[in-house]
């Protein structure tokens, strides 16, 4: 027999899948929204549907988006001599809040990590590379400061190496191994603001 019925049996299940989900928190999640009216349990779910539905991928810098070109492509007041890269989209967002960069950016989803099998050609870096045109200046590399954020840096690095532009990787004055995600705003405008050559 199961301990709870099946539908809630259910609903656990599913939202201890989410990252940080356990399943005691779970059980306080399926009960709030067992308690919930008709009407908001229906804008929770058209809400999970509608974002996965309608958010895909920039076409030129691969930031999540709704539209064909994200808001800060298209975005005429950014400095498009400059991109940042980034690992995830979630890095984009804390280097945005943290108000220091003007310039576009470059989301690579994913990072290089021969120990978990992903190699170069399964980020977004070919793409990167399409990207390195005459009007490009400076590629700031914004990968977490981990061994594989600095294979990956080391990589792009190789990539401009015959090109005009300066490329930049955002200081080591972070806790080495940490997200970038958990960053507070002023550390990530520091990082950033002393960025060195490489
Ligand atoms: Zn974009």
């Amino acid at each position: 027999m199961n301990e709870y019925p099946i539908p809630i049996e259910r609903l656990v299940d599913e939202l201890s899948k989410l990252p940080g989900i356990g399943r005691k928190t779970a059980l306080r999640l399926a009960y709030h929204i067992i308690n919930l009216n008709e009407i908001q349990v229906k804008n929770l779910s058209n809400a999970l549907i509608e974002a996965k539905e309608k958010i895909h991928e920039c076409k030129l810098c691969f930031n999540l988006t709704d539209k064909e070109y994200c808001d800060l492509c298209s975005n005429d007041k950014r400095d498009r001599s400059k991109i940042c890269v980034v690992e995830s989209p979630k890095d984009l967002f804390a280097i945005e809040n943290g108000g220091g960069y003007n310039g576009l950016y470059h989301v690579l989803h994913g990072i290089i990590s021969p120990m978990n099998g992903i190699g170069a050609g399964q980020i977004r870096l070919k793409e990167l590379e399409d990207r390195l045109n005459d009007d490009i200046k400076e590629i700031i590399i914004a990968t977490n400061l981990s061994v594989e954020g600095d294979a990956t840096a080391h990589y792009i690095s190789q990539l401009v190496k015959d090109k005009d532009i300066l490329v930049t990787r955002i200081a080591h004055g972070v806790p080495v191994g940490s997200d970038l995600e958990y960053f507070d705003s002023v550390t990530l405008k520091l990082a950033l603001k002393n960025r060195t050559e490489i």
